[in-house]
């Protein structure tokens, strides 16, 4: 495959849709450029069948998990949260709430409005806000397919680029340091010379903020090794390897946790189905 064309072909695409993340990652599905995410990594590494659902058959779970329609609006409503305050707005939490009661998406509400809360609480204010939702093309490696994502926020504060990217779920689980090395790479070969900074913020979902123990925000640093980055490497040219041969036919394995899986309802080498 002809990566170096896969790249221009990317760049092109996100200049054409002007870089609108939604548009970019709808019409990256559509048109069948080979490319790597780190989702696509992680996805491939927790079972090898689950990335051949979701990323050649493209099919979505059934039913779909209420933790990502959830997920999906809490990240939609900081965006536009952040989206007002890079145009000079203090978004107001009403105004949120009032976006997150008339969405089209269906889910919990009591877990969001919390969310929200904490959001409003937590919310980055520096000196910028640069980007947010921000779509990205990479090259790597004259070997590796280009890889692609979407930065959360983006945020300047003097010397410092500041990116973040938000978490949610029922516990603040570990994170996986790839996925910031990867936007670490990107940011830094567009804004060279900045002191690069990268932050998880998790947002645990509770039912009542005022009778939690323990927190149900936190903020962390990421600490990147430089050492690390060989690693995470190997990690993507061997993920890269088996996708390729995945789309050019080979049989997946299954060899994922089927209990922590979305497809278990619908997979037919779920252990669900096989008892
Ligand atoms: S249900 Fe199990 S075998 Fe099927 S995709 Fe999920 S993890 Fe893989």
């Amino acid at each position: 495959m002809n990566f170096q064309q896969s790249f221009t072909e990317i760049q092109s695409l996100l200049t054409a849709l002007n870089h609108d993340s939604d548009r970019f990652v709808n019409a990256l599905r559509q048109q069948h450029v080979f490319h790597l995410s780190f989702s696509q990594i992680s996805t491939l590494e927790f079972c090898q069948h689950r990335y051949y659902l979701q990323y050649i058959l493209n099919q979505e779970p059934d039913p779909l998990p209420d933790y990502f329609t959830k997920g999906k609006l809490l990240h939609q409503l900081i965006a536009h949260g952040y989206q007002a305050q890079m145009s000079g707005n203090v978004p107001s939490l009403e105004v949120l709430e009032e976006e997150l009661f008339t969405s089209e998406l269906a889910c919990e509400s009591v877990h969001l409005t919390n969310a929200l809360q904490l959001y409003y609480r937590h919310r980055w204010q520096v000196e910028r806000v640069l980007a947010v939702e921000q779509p990205f093309v990479i090259s790597l490696a004259d070997d590796l397919p280009p890889l692609v994502g979407v930065i959360d926020l983006v945020l300047q504060d003097g010397d410092a680029i500041i990116l973040v990217d938000h978490k949610t779920g029922c516990n603040f689980y570990p994170y996986d340091e790839l996925q910031v090395a990867i936007y670490a790479r990107y940011i830094q070969s567009i804004y060279p010379g900045y002191d690069c900074q990268l932050f998880y913020d998790h947002y645990r979902w509770v039912n009542h903020l005022e009778r939690i123990r323990k927190p149900a925000f936190q903020r962390t640093l990421v600490e990147l090794h430089k050492d690390q980055w060989q690693t995470d490497l190997q990690r993507i040219t061997s993920a890269a390897g088996i996708i390729q041969q995945i789309h050019v036919g080979s049989s997946p394995t299954h060899s994922g946790a089927c209990f922590r899986c979305p497809y278990q309802h619908i997979c037919e080498f779920s252990y669900r189905r096989a008892n």
